[in-house]
């Protein structure tokens, strides 16, 4: 990981906050604050003020405005990388700045934008599809800036602006994104807001924005209790939800390929991803061949006594509940920490080098069961592949969100792909090939998995419209 000067960073962000402090959001309802206002309600009218001059400019104004934010956010990316790291404190800079360089190149624009057209006897049917006005988007301490980037070509490529209510924990790197791409945007179009947020997003700022009649449909991205909240909040939600992802190694698999490709996974970003590599199925006539191969390719093993105490820091129990509490919560301190940080707080010390830790655990483990957002990853020894699915399925929990198996066995592969029904399923890879990076494909770090989306693209976020002449406009 490359090494940061923190006190530069902690200038830079100063000055950055400085500035907006300095130039204190407007919040009547005629000036501009370059997107980042006090109120919400100012944020959305702002939002609503530009949405409409968007669709005067019509798609040639959406194009501009995304190459805007591709080209920004490359050139931004060390800065913001860092800055959002700084703020944030979790993760791994190297793939934050990562994160925002693919957003450039990888989220679609307006040619994702499709139409049809019916023509016969009883005339010309039209179906387009058109914006719904100002998107209201809800977004992730885990990847903050490069989900305000992907959400913002996506909604703005079909005619939407977008107010964000940010992770309070990864606000400030978010406005200051949000100011920038504007400023910059409003110098090629002379639109100021497309893009709009709260200096503090909270709890209250979050209802204000379900209750605006201004804001017609939400985009959700984060764990259980928001896509919940969304849900509840009576307008259209397309909620990007947690994950678990499993992997299924059987007898036939690469072993050094599956190994490296978990590794890779499971490590990205310290496994902040919601598609990340959280557990592992192997059957048990390959299981040590494939924790040899993990440990030839520079992953740490822990034994179980080390595993259990891991176990003990990583899981936080409400109070007056024990282990065996169903809903743990996991614990912040460790979450998204680099690999050799996590043996410290059991007093182990490893090669700071050392990018993941694993260890053998029985099917029914907490690191299986939770969504543990940091690198240390369960391996668990199953007697066959199919028993090694149906845990996979399990753990899986029914978010629908990601699954992975590394097989030569396409009955296997076929067989999974099926049961385990989630949004997406990548075989012989590590999980950021199912984004794009490393496989086929386009980006986004929304991934709607409750409500069907899947990975968002600019079509998630428009309306479908018909419009029918009849008995006429047919050219026979
Ligand atoms: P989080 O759920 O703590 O926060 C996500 C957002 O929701 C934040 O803006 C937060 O302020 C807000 N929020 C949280 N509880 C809320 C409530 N009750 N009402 C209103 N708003 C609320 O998640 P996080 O730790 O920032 O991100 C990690 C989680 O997000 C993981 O579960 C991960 O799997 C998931 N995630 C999913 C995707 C996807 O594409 N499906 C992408 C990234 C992250």
């Amino acid at each position: 990981m490359a090494i940061i000067d923190e006190k530069l960073v902690a200038k830079v962000v100063g000055e950055v906050l400085a500035r907006l402090n300095n130039q204190p959001a407007k919040t009547s309802s005629t000036h501009s604050g370059f997107g980042v206002y006090e109120e919400m309600g100012s944020a959305i009218e702002a939002a609503q003020r530009s949405f409409e001059k968007l669709r005067d400019g019509g798609i040639a104004a959406r194009k501009k405005a995304i190459e805007v934010i591709r080209k920004l956010c490359v050139k931004k990316a060390q800065e913001w990388g860092e800055i959002e790291f700084h703020e944030t404190k979790i993760g791994r800079l190297d793939h934050k700045i990562e994160k925002l360089k693919i957003c450039g190149v990888l989220v679609p624009g307006v040619e994702m934008i499709d139409r049809m057209a019916f023509s016969g006897d009883s005339g010309l049917t039209v179906i387009d599809h058109a914006p719904w006005g100002v998107i209201g988007a809800i977004t992730p301490s885990t990847h903050s800036v490069p989900t305000l980037t992907g959400n913002a070509i996506n909604m703005i490529a079909a005619g939407n602006a977008v107010v964000f209510n940010t992770h309070p924990s990864a606000a400030k790197c978010a406005a200051i994104a949000i100011r920038e791409y504007n400023q910059a945007i409003f110098s090629e179009t002379g639109i100021s807001d497309l893009l709009t947020t709260v200096i503090k997003p909270s709890l209250d700022t979050f209802e204000a924005m379900c209750k605006s009649p201004l804001v017609k449909l939400l985009c959700v991205t984060g764990g259980p209790a928001v896509v919940a909240a969304a849900m509840k909040s009576g307008k259209r939600a397309v909620c990007a939800g947690p994950g678990n992802p499993p992997v299924v190694v059987d007898e036939t698999a690469d072993l050094d390929l599956a190994a490296r490709s978990i590794i890779q996974g499971a490590s990205y970003d310290n496994n902040l991803l919601c598609i990340g590599e959280k557990e592992v199925f192997v059957v048990a006539s390959v299981a040590d061949k494939l924790m040899e191969a993990l440990r030839k390719a520079g992953a740490v093993h822990l034994n179980a006594n080390q595993v259990e105490q891991l176990a003990a820091k990583a899981f936080l129990f409400p109070k007056g509940q024990g282990v065996g509490c169903p809903h743990p919560d996991v614990n912040r301190d460790l979450v998204g920490r680099d690999a050799a940080v996590l043996p410290k707080s059991i007093g182990l010390d490893i090669p700071p080098s050392t990018q993941l830790l694993f260890g053998e655990t029985k099917e029914d483990h907490i690191f299986v069961d939770e969504e543990q957002m940091m690198p240390f990853i369960p391996i668990v020894r199953m007697p066959d592949v199919d028993t090694a699915i149906k845990a996979a399925i399990k753990a899986e929990h029914g978010y629908k969100h990601t699954g992975i198996m590394h097989s030569q066995n396409i009955r296997n592969l076929t067989k999974m792909a099926q049961e385990i029904d989630t949004t997406l399923f990548i075989k012989n890879g590590p999980c950021m090939t199912g984004l794009g990076l490393g496989g086929e494909g386009f980006l986004s770090f929304s991934i709607a998995t409750p409500t069907g989306e899947g990975v968002t693209t600019p079509m998630t976020f428009t309306r479908s419209r018909r419009c029918v002449m009849v008995d006429n406009l047919n050219l026979f």
